[in-house]
């Protein structure tokens, strides 16, 4: 019978590699956690509506990337591709945007039916972050020094550089799109054939076009920046002025316009050249109108995006990852004869008496010399031997096994304060 496989672009995550997530998350974590914002955890599933909604129809995510399913009561249903939408949607229901602010995290896979390749998954995993009921730019100015802080901790600070744009407010997108689609209509034969479909359905995607000849094309263009409200360009003002003062580098990149409908004011992304074409780590944006658009009160709203298999790729090929993370023992106790009893007892009192080491215990016999060299590949620095005369004798046998020291026999009462003793040196 032929064994079934994952789906592709949906990837197993094996013990080598997972200490590395672990690595990053309790990273990112504790560093979120020092700036006061909380984690928030919601669905994987949601209402199909909630996404066409937010990120709108006419983007990649809605129009080509979403898992959408009816499930058996006929309701149409999606895998979230992103996050955002969903945290609004929670904070709505929740009453959690009441006359109140907040600063919130969460992490988990999302959903998208693309084309897998290095750094592109079907299912992949995101860090966000979504601060609400904060109007001025120095929310804008706190997530991005806190980015640049996360690269700084990761030793990732001169592999990813800052993109910073404002795409101002709806009104003057709506100017802004009529003065773009007009120039490029009358060169409509020389844009790709993507951009040639965009120029209806979402002439601003057309900035961020790969294609030389459309690049070429938009030089000339009218810019966005020139469309601005007097609102938006203090909000910029104000932000840039900020990150100066932070000592944030970003360049001002006025093709910077996101894939996704929410945003307005600030748009940005920390991008990389070392990932090639997925050279995007993390991005995002201001979103004042999406809690009304989703049918709530306006809140201001700012947030971004980060891919974990982007971040732990980025690590991995600069040699950033931090040595001995995949160890998972700092003692073996080699179990020899019929001890298995005692042997379980005395790992039951290391972990009571000493929390945070890893000790592993020997299951399923075997003799001395294969039991050591499981405890040479499990990456402990110490053995413990326990044999039946041991057992009998009240003894253990300690043998440190990356050093030259000596094993040693001792009492059984002394373990705890031996193993203290020597995984502190
Ligand atoms: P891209 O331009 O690379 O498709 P995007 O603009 O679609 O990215 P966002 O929706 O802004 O991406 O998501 C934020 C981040 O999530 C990205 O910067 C990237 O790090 C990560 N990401 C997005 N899609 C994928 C995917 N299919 N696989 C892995 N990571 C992804
Ligand atoms: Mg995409």
């Amino acid at each position: 019978m032929s064994k079934i496989q994952a789906i592709r672009g949906m990837n197993d995550l094996l013990p080598e590699e997972t200490a590395v997530w672990q690595f990053v998350e309790a990273t990112v974590a504790s560093l979120f956690g020092s700036y006061g914002y909380q984690n928030i955890r919601f669905p994987i599933l949601e209402q199909t509506e909630l996404f066409k909604r937010s990120i709108g129809e006419v983007t990649d995510i809605v129009e080509k990337e979403m898992y959408t399913f009816n499930d058996r009561n006929g309701d149409s249903l999606t895998l979230r591709p992103e996050g955002t939408a969903v945290c609004v949607r929670a904070c709505e229901q929740n009453g959690l945007l009441h006359n109140q602010t907040q600063k919130l995290w969460y992490l988990g896979p999302m959903f998208r039916h693309e084309k897998p390749q290095k750094g592109r998954l079907r299912q992949f995993h995101q860090f966000g972050v979504e601060a609400f009921g904060f109007e001025g730019p120095d929310i804008d100015a706190e997530i991005l020094v806190m980015t640049a802080r996360l690269w700084q901790v990761l030793g990732l600070s001169d592999a990813v550089t800052l993109q910073l744009n404002s795409i101002g407010s709806a009104a003057d997108r709506a100017k802004y799109k009529q003065a773009l689609v007009t120039y490029l209509s009358a060169q409509q034969e020389s844009l790709d054939e993507d951009s040639q479909r965009r120029l209806h359905t979402n002439p601003l995607r057309i900035l961020d076009s790969k294609d030389a000849k459309t690049q070429a094309l938009l030089a000339g263009a009218p810019s966005l920046g020139d469309y601005l409200d007097d609102d938006s360009k203090a909000h910029f003002a104000g932000l840039c002025q900020l990150l100066d003062g932070m000592g944030i580098n970003y360049t001002i990149n006025p093709r910077l316009v996101r894939g996704l409908d929410y945003y307005n004011k600030t748009v940005f992304e920390w991008v990389t050249t070392h990932l090639g074409a997925q050279g995007t780590v993390c991005a995002g944006g201001r979103y004042d109108g999406l809690t009304a658009q989703l049918g709530g009160r306006q809140v201001p709203a700012v947030g971004f995006g980060m891919g974990v298999e982007r971040l732990v790729l980025l690590l991995q090929e600069l040699n950033l990852v931090p040595a001995g993370l995949e160890r998972s023992a700092d003692v073996y106790l080699a179990a020899v004869g019929d001890v298995q009893l005692k042997a379980l007892q005395l790992a039951e009192q290391v972990r009571a008496e000493l929390p945070g080491v890893r000790i592993v215990t020997h299951c399923g016999g075997g003799s001395f010399k294969s039991q050591l060299k499981k405890a040479d590949k499990s990456g402990a620095s110490i053995a413990l031997i326990l044999g039946e005369n041991e057992a009998l004798s009240g003894q253990i046998a300690v043998k440190p096994l990356r050093t030259d020291a000596e094993q040693e026999t001792i009492a059984q009462s002394e373990l705890c304060g031996k193993l203290a003793a020597l995984l502190k040196a």
